[in-house]
């Protein structure tokens, strides 16, 4: 549902007050499972995320695909850049959150479709998936989450380049931030930095319809 929660591994004397579900290692250690607003908990044995009906359809894990393996990824498809990067079972791991930094690093607006990506497009593209992800795992996540071991994150607001960053300069260009609407989502861009048509127009003519 789009919501998050917590995970954390404590010793099981040292429990957060607020948890729905805990399991009780032999060691003494517990893994606490909080969620922010509703959830589901499904617990797999080792070894069998992959058959998982939760995890089975996930994409590749967005830091670890090659550029062969993005091109694969991307080649045939028509729909909206945005769209595809926040489809889990397309490629895995990105968040609408994420999605507005690493379109800007890209230079792609979020509504560009991917039919139209140059080769260097596709490129900038998982380059600012990496970059964009690294900004924040750098610092061990976003400041309004915990990792496993309850540490909060270090990826602060002000860090972020476009995301949640309307009426603020762009950082290359000092054009304003915009919000737009996208879909289902809204988007913050940078209008002159990511410009919906492509800035370098194909060589090859497209057929009237
Ligand atoms: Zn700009």
């Amino acid at each position: 549902m789009g919501m998050g929660g917590e995970l954390l591994l404590v010793r099981c004397d040292a429990l957060p007050e607020k948890r729905q579900v805990v399991f009780e290692f032999a060691d003494g250690d517990c893994l606490s499972v909080s969620f922010w607003w509703f959830g589901h908990t499904h617990y797999a044995a080792e070894g069998k995320l992959d058959k998982h009906k939760m995890s089975a359809k996930l994409g590749p894990n967005a830091l670890v695909v090659s550029l062969k393996e993005f091109r694969v990824m991307l080649a045939g498809r028509r729909g909206a850049v945005k769209s595809f990067l926040l489809n889990q079972e397309r490629i895995a791991g990105i968040g609408n959150a994420y999605a507005h930094d690493i379109l800007f690093l890209a230079g792609l607006h979020p509504l560009r479709t991917i039919d139209t990506l140059t080769d260097d497009e596709v490129k900038a593209l998982r380059n600012g998936i990496r970059k964009g992800l690294g900004m924040s795992l750098r610092r061990g996540g976003a400041w309004y989450e915990l990792d496993l071991y309850g540490k909060r994150g270090k990826f602060t607001e002000k860090m972020l380049l476009v995301g949640y960053r309307e009426g603020k300069p762009c950082s290359t260009c000092g054009a304003k931030i915009v919000k737009i609407k996208t879909g289902s989502t809204s988007s913050f861009i940078c209008p002159k930095c990511q410009p919906l048509k492509p800035k370098r127009p194909r060589g090859k003519k497209k057929a009237r319809s």
